[in-house]
């Protein structure tokens, strides 16, 4: 008889942002507003209050930057814009190659237009991180 596969148990910490005091009051992961539990929003980073979410909203409607970096974690939010940053270096090579390539040879058209879709790949992944260089 075979062994079952082991079973896999992803990291279940709470969030830093998820801790309540003793009165069961969570603080609110971006203006730092303390409020009883039941009013507040979860997202990645821990709890939301309302006003912040509502905030967050109309910015998304009107500027049309979604707030999607307010629902990951930490870690996820780096490990997205290094990615991001990894495929930007590499659509840039692709373009500098392909345009070197074109002097050539007619694949590197190919090898600019891969540089772009990955350029366009890296700055959305830089983008869903929440931030800049
Ligand atoms: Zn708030």
């Amino acid at each position: 008889m075979s062994q079952p596969p082991p079973l896999f148990v992803p990291d279940l910490t709470k969030p830093a942002g998820a801790v309540l005091d003793a009165a069961g009051n969570a603080t609110c992961v971006t203006c730092s507003a303390r409020q009883p539990v039941a009013r507040m929003d979860v997202v990645g980073q821990g709890y939301r209050c309302a006003a912040c979410s509502h905030k967050a909203q109309i910015t998304a409607l009107t500027t049309g930057q979604d707030d999607m970096s307010a629902n990951l974690s930490a870690g996820d939010r780096s490990s997205l814009k290094r990615s991001g940053l990894a495929l930007i270096a590499t659509g840039v090579a692709g373009i500098v190659g392909g345009i070197a390539l074109l002097a050539t040879t007619g694949i590197g058209r190919y090898v600019i237009g891969a540089g772009i879709g990955s350029l366009a790949v890296g700055f959305s992944r830089l983008k869903a991180g929440g931030g800049g260089f």
